[in-house]
């Protein structure tokens, strides 16, 4: 399998180099040359498949001969190696919950994937590849973990001073060794540009080896279809798919479910669900595409004004308004509707949900209200912990913290303190070069 650039003008590459380069030397973003069929027999029969049987299955196609059988079969084995159940809620949604890895967030796949291929493909290349990641929230703490101590890579990453919340902010910052943590006194915006603006700086292409691991790499983005396979292997109703509602930020995740229903799985809609920050909704209405300044919001790993991943949607269906309105509704969640969510559905069900799964609960709600005969899940992205002022407030309740996440509270923040320019990104990685 080889990808090719959305700005049609650089080569198309295998695996390997898409993974290295993050992003293609025109700028564009890589994706597949063909979409792979899965085996109708696979999606009849998949309870018969271990879950790491099935993610071997999927992903396989997308590597090619990059990565021997045996290594991708222990790479994706490592990557899904905690739980992903489907939790009942009440009769019409259920919740895929893809908070019960390392960082508590869904975004643990993805940097456990990319991190695992690129310590294999640098096995094999000279000097250390600098991994250049801008977060929102939760890719931070998923990278940082994932590529701890991973020999030849040295981490980056940038993030909003101020704009995550306390539990991420320690995710990103006590790691040490391979990992530094920049933080901007700017927005997640202002972290991408600087990122993307590095990617094209020839003095520091020159000095240093950089890759993304923000979802726009192929290694974090197609490992996320791996959740909707584990959805559709608990959903017990085969013959009546279910409708997918996912909390969508920079619109990675739901594009990997899209791909993997363009392959053949089963689904009956896709729900965009959105906090303020909704340039896909509003497009999804209007049919014309304005990228927005973000705003901050309770939802914050879903504050992305100008979503990356939208032109790899477009892409999957041919660039087609309808065909896409066909497959996707997208919901605007404000946060007073959030809040109360999360109030009502403790209330009624006993269900706790983080503000991110709360956005996508109110929109899917108003999709089935509309859709009587349908059921649906939700994407529930992050441990509920992430965000314990808004959630206990909500319920009254005091959560308790995974023993898993007990260890950060003794941890020391250490970060780098720098301006929202690329002047000072580039003098400082400069420095470390
Ligand atoms: C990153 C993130 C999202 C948004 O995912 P995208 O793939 O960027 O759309 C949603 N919820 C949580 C908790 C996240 O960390």
């Amino acid at each position: 399998m080889n990808y090719y650039s959305l700005n049609k003008t650089a080569p198309n590459v295998s695996f390997r180099e898409a993974t290295i380069k993050g992003q293609a030397p025109d700028k564009g973003l890589y994706f597949p040359e063909t979409i792979p069929v899965i085996d109708p027999s696979v999606v009849k029969n998949m309870d018969g498949y271990s879950k790491e049987e099935l993610a071997f299955l999927i992903m396989e196609p997308y590597v090619g001969d990059t990565i021997d059988k045996k290594s991708l079969y222990r790479i994706v084995s490592e990557t899904i190696n905690f739980p992903f159940p489907l939790v009942k809620v009440n009769d019409h949604i259920s919740s895929l919950e893809l908070f019960h890895g390392p960082t508590l967030a869904f975004k643990d796949v993805g940097a456990r994937f990319m991190s695992r291929c690129l310590g294999y493909f640098s096995e094999q290349q000279k000097g250390k590849v600098t991994v250049l990641v801008a977060t929102s929230g939760d890719t931070g703490g998923a990278v940082a973990n994932g590529f701890l101590g991973v020999d030849g890579v040295e981490v980056v990453i940038l993030y909003p001073s101020g704009k995550v919340s306390p539990v991420q902010e320690l995710q990103l910052t006590t790691c040490g060794q391979n990992i530094k943590a920049l933080e901007v006194n700017g927005s997640f915006d202002d972290c991408q540009a600087m990122v993307k603006d590095a990617f094209m700086d020839a003095d520091l292409n020159k000095a240093l080896t950089l890759t993304s691991a923000n979802s726009i790499n192929v290694a974090r983005w197609l490992p996320q279809q791996l959740y909707y396979f584990f959805a559709y292997q608990q959903w017990q109703d085969k013959t009546h798919p279910p409708v997918i509602a996912v909390p969508s930020g920079n619109f990675g995740n739901i594009c990997a479910g899209l791909l993997a229903h363009v392959s053949g799985l089963p689904i009956e809609h896709f729900i965009a669900a959105c906090n303020v920050n909704d340039a896909v909704p509003q497009y999804l209405l209007s049919g014309s595409y304005q990228p927005k300044t973000a705003v901050p919001t309770i939802s914050n790993a879903m504050d992305v004004g100008s979503p990356s991943n939208f032109i790899r949607v477009m892409e999957l269906f041919g660039n087609n308004y309808e065909t896409i309105k066909d497959k996707i509704s997208g919901y605007t969640v404000s946060d007073e509707i959030t809040k109360q969510t999360i109030a009502d559905v403790y209330q009624q069900f006993g269900y706790t949900l983080d503000p991110h799964g709360a956005v996508a609960y109110d929109a899917l709600e108003q999709y089935l209200s509309a859709h009587h005969e349908l059921k649906g899940i939700i994407l529930e992205t992050a441990h509920p912990v992430k965000f314990p002022d808004i959630v206990e407030a909500m319920t009254g309740k005091k959560i308790e913290i995974p023993e898993s996440a007990q260890p950060l509270f003794s941890k020391e923040k250490k970060s780098v303190s720098m301006n929202a320019s690329f002047a000072s990104l580039k003098e400082w990685l400069l420095s470390q070069a």
